[in-house]
Order: structure tokens, then C-alpha cells, then sequence
């Protein structure tokens, strides 16, 4: 807008609204229990506002409402795929796109065709699907952000960069033990921070002179480009289209979950350009997703989708959705909340650890706090901490480097007012925090714990 208001302004009207219910503090505490206080859990009916995830909650336009019913069934060459792949081709104009069900499916592909014993996939930071998937292949899953990247409290513009040094360092010793190098951009487990294009361009130099190719896990790079193009000197200026393409042309393929930035409520894919990878990865596609042509999609998702990603790279939107998660983060900061700063694309990550210094780490103080959110205002958030990924694969319980609680926002779904009472309650949490408990897990499932694990308090 030409004027500098300062009023956040959501580039849409509402259209249609979904009913929130509300609920007592008794109703809350007996859900969280009868839950075995994992907020996974929980009947989303008990949650007032639900912050678990941005992953295929954003609300839907108009215009893909209306796409679905353009959404053409055809087993094979439906219209629908070729509106689909056109679309990711325009910003992503890898060779090959496969689709599939959604982000986990896409990994499960390619570390199926490129991964294995022996084998080292390093990331900036491995998302928990990502991470899981390489080593169900028997790989190494290594993460090498940058060391600002690791502490919560140091101000860094591109916070998600990759230690390029340390990526140099593994390729000159074993570059034929790694099938490929990921980058996640923007870096989901370590506070939704972008990566620079600066830091794109010399992952992909460092890669391609050891002769191994770069993926991107690109769930949010709209967020990223947008953030490059408030970042990064001498780009301002381009049109985020452009910077999402200049960082595909550095990259030889990539995974993707539709359900974030492409506002999906499903979907996914994998894009590649090497012919004989991608054959592998159409046997595997059609073993477990589907069909070259629609992968684990219906005709009508693919619509959506197409249209969805049109809509992500709009600046206005991208203007306010980078500016609303910032709102929330400005605020908990000025309350005396300790959040990783600076604060992330897609959600706020308050810092467990400083928040709730007298619970250990082996006690989880990101649950800890966690549930404590629920209880008292009914809002449900994330553990990204040792829940999630203290267990190792030798069997061991360590300490995450950091312990987190995200508060992850749905894409057009929460008004400002929603959001001041988010303010509220996490305030007031912060108020009596020594009063938490710590917690015990009290059942531990094998493989990706965090979803289906339960707790008790301790004392
Ligand atoms: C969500 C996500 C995935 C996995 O995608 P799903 O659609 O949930 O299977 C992978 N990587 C990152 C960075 C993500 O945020």
C-alpha cells in the first residue's frame, strides 16, 4: 500500500467460518489426561486454537474451491495432472515431477531409490519425517546448520544457512558415501529460519564439485524467497517468482509437502531432473502412491494445488503472513517470553529450556509446557524438543540441542484477535512457569515417538 499504516491487514475477507467451541478448564484438564497429555491426542473439538501444525490447515481460497470442481477423475492423463504439473514446472522447472500423497511419501521415495547402509544424507536440520525416512534406509541422517542456528537467542538473518564448511569437509572425505545433500528451506526443526540464496548458491557449488546432487526440502519456500527478498542485499528488487526459480536452478531436484505453503489439505511431490533416478523412483511411486499421473491424489487436489501455489507467491499475502507471525513473536518477546529469534516464517518456537530452567531436559519442559498451554487457554502447540528427538538409533535417550514448543500458524485461518489471546495465555503460563511439572514417558512407541508416546507428571 503506498501509506506505512501499521495495521496488519489480512489480504482476503472471510467468506465462510467454521464454528470454534469452547470449553472449561475442568473439560480441558480431564481431555488432557484421558490423552495421556500428548496434545497429538486429543479430539481437535477440545482445542479452542489450534496451533499443532500449519501442515494442511490453511484455509482454502475461493478460486481453489473452485478448482476442485474443474477436478477431472481420469486414471491416467487427466487434465487435472497436467494444470498440476504445469504449475510446479513454473516455479520448480525440474524435469520429472512425481506426486504424491504428501511430504513423507516423497521422502519415502527417493531415500528408498538413494539411500542405505553405509550411506551419510546431511541437511541444515533434518525435519522428524526426513530424519525418520533416511534412516529406515539404514543412512546416517546428519545435521550441519550453521552454530547460530543452534542457539535460540543469536540474531542471524538466514539463522537456517547450511555450515558450508562442514559440508565441504564431509564431501572431501566421503563424498561416495553421500547420495545427496538436502537443504529444508525454511529450516522447520531448527525455528522456521530461512536459508540465503547466498548460502543456496554455495551448497550447490560445493555439491556439484564433488560431483553429488543437492535436493531442497521445500516446503515453505515461498516464506524463504520472501524472506531473501527482505533480507538479502540486491534483492529486493525481483519478483519472488524468480527467486524461487534461481533457487530451483541450483538444485537438481527436491521433495515437497503441499500441505504448507501451497495451502493444500493434501499433497505433495518429488521433482528431479535425472532420468534414471526418476524411473527408479516411478517404480516405487507406482508400488506404493499410484499412477505417474495423479501419485496418492485425486484429479480435484491437483487442482487445488495448482491453484494454491499460485496464490503463495503473491506478495501481498506473503507481505502479511510474514508480518502476522511476527506480530505473535514481537509480543511474547516484549512480554519477557524467551522465543528463538529472530522470529521464524510459519510459527513462534518459545524457548522450553529458558522458560522452565528447573525442569531437566530429560523431563521435558517443552511438554511440559505444552500442556500447560492447553489447560489454561485451551491451545494446542507442538513439542519440537527431546519428545521429538531424544531417542537415537543406537537406543539411547539424549538431550536435543534445543527445547522447543512451537506455536504454528495455519495459513488465513486465525484472525488478529485470535492471535491477541494466544498473547494472553501464554503470558500468563509464563507467569507461574516455575509451578510446572516435568513429565515421564510412560509409553514409547519405536519409530517417531512424539505422535503417539504418553506421559504422566512427575509429583
Ligand atoms: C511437513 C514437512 C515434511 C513432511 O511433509 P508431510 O506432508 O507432513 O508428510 C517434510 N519436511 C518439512 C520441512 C516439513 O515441514
Amino acid at each position: 500500500m503506498d501509506q506505512n499504516f501499521h495495521t496488519i491487514i489480512e489480504p482476503f475477507r472471510i467468506h465462510s467460518v467454521e464454528p470454534l467451541r469452547m470449553t472449561t478448564r475442568a473439560e480441558r484438564a480431564s481431555a488432557i489426561e484421558r490423552a495421556g497429555f500428548n496434545l497429538f491426542n486429543l479430539h481437535s473439538q477440545d482445542v479452542l486454537i489450534d496451533l499443532l501444525t500449519d501442515s494442511g490447515t490453511g484455509a482454502m481460497s475461493r478460486d481453489q474451491w473452485a478448482a476442485i470442481q474443474h477436478g477431472d477423475e481420469s486414471y491416467a492423463g487427466s487434465p487435472s495432472w497436467f494444470r498440476f504439473e504445469a504449475a510446479v514446472k513454473e516455479l520448480f522447472p525440474f524435469k520429472h515431477v512425481i506426486p504424491t500423497h504428501q511430504g513423507r511419501a516423497a521422502e519415502k521415495i527417493i531415500f528408498t531409490v538413494l539411500g542405505g547402509r553405509g550411506k551419510v544424507v546431511p541437511n541444515n536440520t533434518h525435519f522428524d519425517t526426513t530424519r525418520a525416512n533416511v534412516e529406515a534406509s539404514g543412512a546416517e541422517a546428519r545435521d550441519i546448520v550453521i552454530a547460530e542456528g543452534r542457539d535460540a537467542a543469536t540474531i542471524h538473518p538466514f539463522k537456517g544457512n547450511m555450515d558450508l564448511e562442514a559440508l565441504e569437509a564431509l564431501l572431501e572425505e566421503r563424498a561416495g558415501d553421500v547420495p545427496v545433500v538436502f537443504l529444508t528451506i525454511t529450516n522447520n526443526s531448527g525455528g522456521g529460519q530461512p536459508v540465503s540464496l547466498a548460502n543456496i548458491r554455495g551448497a550447490s557449488e560445493i555439491c556439484h564439485r564433488h560431483g553429488v546432487p543437492l535436493f531442497l526440502d521445500a516446503c515453505r519456500f515461498a516464506e524463504n524467497a520472501w524472506f531473501i527478498h527482505e533480507r538479502e542485499e540486491g534483492q529486493s528488487q525481483r519478483e519472488i517468482p524468480d527467486i524461487v526459480r534461481e533457487i530451483a536452478s541450483l538444485a537438481d531436484g527436491m521433495t515437497m509437502s503441499a500441505k504448507k505453503d501451497p495451502f493444500g489439505n493434501i499433497g505433495g511431490w518429488l521433482a528431479l531432473n535425472d532420468d534414471y533416478v526418476a524411473e527408479s523412483c516411478r517404480n516405487v511411486l507406482i508400488l506404493t502412491e499410484g499412477f505417474p499421473t495423479y501419485g496418492g491424489l485425486a484429479g480435484r487436489d491437483l487442482e487445488a494445488l495448482a491453484q494454491g501455489l499460485k496464490e503463495a507467491v503473491h506478495p501481498d499475502y506473503l507481505r502479511y503472513r510474514i508480518r502476522s507471525t511476527a506480530y505473535l513473536g514481537d509480543a511474547l518477546d516484549a512480554a519477557g517470553v524467551p522465543v528463538v529469534k529472530p522470529i521464524g516464517g510459519h510459527a513462534v518456537y518459545i524457548d522450553a529450556k529458558a522458560m522452565l530452567d528447573h525442569i531437566p531436559a530429560l523431563q521435558y519442559p517443552g511438554q511440559a509446557l505444552a500442556v500447560a498451554l492447553y489447560q489454561t487457554g485451551g491451545i494446542r502447540s507442538c513439542e519440537i524438543g527431546t519428545v521429538m528427538f531424544g531417542r537415537q538409533p543406537d537406543g539411547t535417550e539424549l538431550p536435543a540441542a534445543m527445547e522447543l514448543v512451537r506455536l504454528a500458524i495455519p495459513r488465513r485461518t486465525y484472525t488478529q484477535s485470535h492471535i491477541d489471546y494466544v498473547i494472553e495465555v501464554v503470558t500468563a503460563v509464563a507467569q507461574h512457569a516455575e509451578s510446572l511439572p516435568g513429565y515421564r514417558m510412560v509409553h514409547e512407541p519405536k519409530a517417531l515417538r512424539h505422535f503417539t508416546a504418553r506421559f504422566e507428571p512427575i509429583g
